[in-house]
C-alpha cells in the first residue's frame, strides 16, 4: 500500500494474523476466506474529530479525537477508548483489529472497534479530565448507540471517565440507553465488570496449565508487567489461587520481588490508590523486600519465573526478554495487554513450542486470554438490555465458562487447521486467530 502512510502497529498485527492463517490449512479448505481477509482488513467507517477543552488557567486546549468502526458483522462494533499521548491511527487501527477477532471468541454478539485520543491524563487536575470527556463526548455522541457502537475503557479510560462521557451522552442525545460499558453500578454497570480482564486472564492460564499437565495455580511464581486495571485485578487472582506475585511495572520503572520476597495483597491496594490519583509506582514506598528499579521493564530483572503476563501495554516483551524468559524456565506466557509481545517475541516462545516436546513453551494471544474484559461488557449490555442486574456469582460463572470456551476454541481449532508433530502442543495463537477470523468471515 505504498501510496498509503506507513502504520507500523497495524502491519504488525495485520501480519501476526495473515501469517498463521496462510501457514494453515484454512485458504486450501476455503479459497473464499482469502478475499474475506482483504474485505476485513480496511475498517467500514473511520471518525477523526476535533476535541476543544478549556485547562484549569482558562486556556483553550486542542486535541485529536477518534472512533474506528472496524467490523459489525457480529454485531454493534464494541471497544474501549485510550486516552493516551502516544494515541493514533495506526495504533487505534491495531486495536480495533484485535478487537474484531477477541469479540467473536468470545462467543458473544459484538463487533469490533476501538477509539481514543492523544490526550495525557497524567499531571490533569480532575476538573481538566472532566471537561476533555464532555467536550470529546460531545462529538463522539453522534456517532454512537446502545445497537451502533458501544465503546468502554482501555489505557486511560476507567470508572470516573465512563461517568463523565455517560453524563454528556444522556445530555447530547436526551437517552439513557447502554451506550457505554463499565458504567458505575448504580447507573447500569455489571458487577465483575473491574475485575473481568485480569480475572478472566487468570482463568484462561489456569485451562493451560491444566492441559499441559503443569497442575493448578498453586506454588507457581509469576511475573506481571503493568499496574492498571488489568495488572491488579490479574494479580489479586493470583495470589487468591495460591500463586506467587514477584513484579509490577508502570512506564517508568518496576517493582520487582528479592530475597524471596513477594507482591502482597496490601501493595496491590495501595498501588490501586495510587493510580486513581495518577502518581507513578515510583511514589510507592514498598514495604518488605520489594524493589523499585527506574527505566526498566521487569522481565529481565525477575528471575526464574513459571508464568509470566505481560499486562501494561503493546510490544512490552522483546526478542531478547523473551529468550531470558525461556532461559529462566518460564513455561507460560499469556497476554493481558494487546499485542504486549513483539513479533520476534512471539516467535521465540512458537519455536519453543514446536521444538520442545515434553516441557514446552506456551504462549496464549491477548485476543483469547485477554477477552474477559469485553466479554463482561457485552454482558454488561445484555443486563442493560433487560434493564436487570445480575449477581457477582451468576456474572463471574458466566465469564469463568466464556474464558474456557475460547481457550478450548483456539485449541481444537489449531489441532483441526494446523499440523502437529506428536505430543506437540498446538498453537494457541495460530487456533485463536483462525477461530475468530472463521466466525467473522463466515457472518460476513
Ligand atoms: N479495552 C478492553 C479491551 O481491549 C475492553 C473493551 C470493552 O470492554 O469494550 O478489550
Amino acid at each position: 500500500m505504498a501510496h498509503l502512510p506507513s502504520e507500523p502497529e497495524f502491519e504488525q498485527a495485520y501480519k501476526e494474523l495473515a501469517l498463521t492463517l496462510e501457514n494453515s490449512s484454512l485458504f486450501d479448505k476455503y479459497p473464499g476466506y482469502r478475499d474475506a481477509l482483504k474485505v476485513i482488513s480496511i475498517p467500514e467507517r473511520v471518525i477523526q474529530f476535533r476535541v476543544v477543552w478549556e485547562d484549569d488557567a482558562g486556556r483553550l486546549q486542542v486535541n485529536r479525537g477518534y472512533r474506528v468502526q472496524f467490523n459489525s458483522a457480529l454485531g454493534p462494533y464494541k471497544g474501549g477508548l485510550r486516552l493516551h499521548p502516544s494515541v493514533n491511527l495506526s495504533i487505534l487501527k491495531f486495536l480495533g483489529f484485535e478487537q474484531i477477532f477477541k469479540n467473536a471468541l468470545t462467543g458473544l454478539m459484538m463487533g469490533g472497534g476501538k477509539g481514543g485520543a492523544d490526550f495525557d491524563p497524567k499531571g490533569k487536575s480532575d476538573a481538566e479530565i472532566r471537561r476533555f470527556c464532555v467536550a470529546f463526548m460531545r462529538e463522539l455522541s453522534r456517532h454512537i448507540g446502545a445497537d451502533t457502537d458501544v465503546p468502554a475503557g482501555d489505557i486511560g479510560v476507567g470508572g470516573r471517565e465512563i461517568g463523565y462521557m455517560f453524563g454528556a451522552y444522556r445530555r447530547e442525545r436526551n437517552k439513557f440507553e447502554g451506550v457505554l460499558t463499565g458504567k458505575g453500578l448504580d447507573w447500569g454497570g455489571s458487577l465483575i465488570r473491574p475485575e473481568a480482564t485480569g480475572y478472566g486472564l487468570v482463568y484462561y492460564v489456569g485451562h493451560m496449565l491444566e492441559v499441559a499437565g503443569a497442575g493448578s495455580w498453586e506454588g507457581k511464581r509469576v511475573a506481571i508487567s503493568g499496574s492498571g486495571n488489568v495488572a491488579q485485578y490479574a494479580a489479586l487472582k493470583c495470589i487468591e489461587l495460591g500463586a506467587t506475585v514477584v513484579s509490577l511495572s508502570d512506564s517508568k520503572g518496576s517493582l520487582v520481588a528479592t530475597d524471596g520476597g513477594h507482591v502482597t495483597v496490601e501493595d496491590i491496594e495501595a498501588i490501586m490508590e495510587l493510580k486513581v490519583k495518577r502518581q507513578a509506582l515510583a511514589d510507592y514506598t514498598p514495604k518488605g523486600s520489594l524493589k523499585y528499579i527506574e527505566g526498566v521493564r521487569p522481565w529481565l530483572h525477575v528471575g526464574q519465573v513459571d508464568v509470566a503476563l505481560p499486562c501494561a501495554t503493546q510490544n512490552e516483551v522483546s526478542q531478547e526478554e523473551a529468550l531470558a524468559l525461556v532461559a529462566g524456565g518460564t513455561r507460560f506466557i499469556a497476554e493481558g495487554s494487546n499485542m504486549g509481545c513483539t513479533l520476534e517475541a512471539i516467535e521465540v516462545f512458537e519455536k519453543e513450542r514446536r521444538e520442545k516436546k515434553g516441557n514446552a513453551i506456551w504462549y496464549a494471544p491477548g485476543k483469547a486470554a485477554n477477552c474477559g474484559g469485553v466479554a463482561v461488557s457485552g454482558l454488561e449490555m445484555s443486563q442493560n438490555s433487560q434493564r436487570h442486574a445480575w449477581t457477582r456469582e451468576e456474572v463471574d460463572q458466566k465469564l469463568k465458562d466464556i474464558m474456557k470456551n475460547a481457550f478450548y476454541l483456539g485449541l481444537n481449532t489449531a489441532k483441526e487447521y494446523v499440523e502437529t508433530a506428536e505430543g506437540e502442543l498446538p498453537s494457541l495463537v495460530a487456533g485463536s486467530n483462525i477461530a475468530g477470523f472463521v466466525k467473522v468471515a463466515q457472518a460476513m
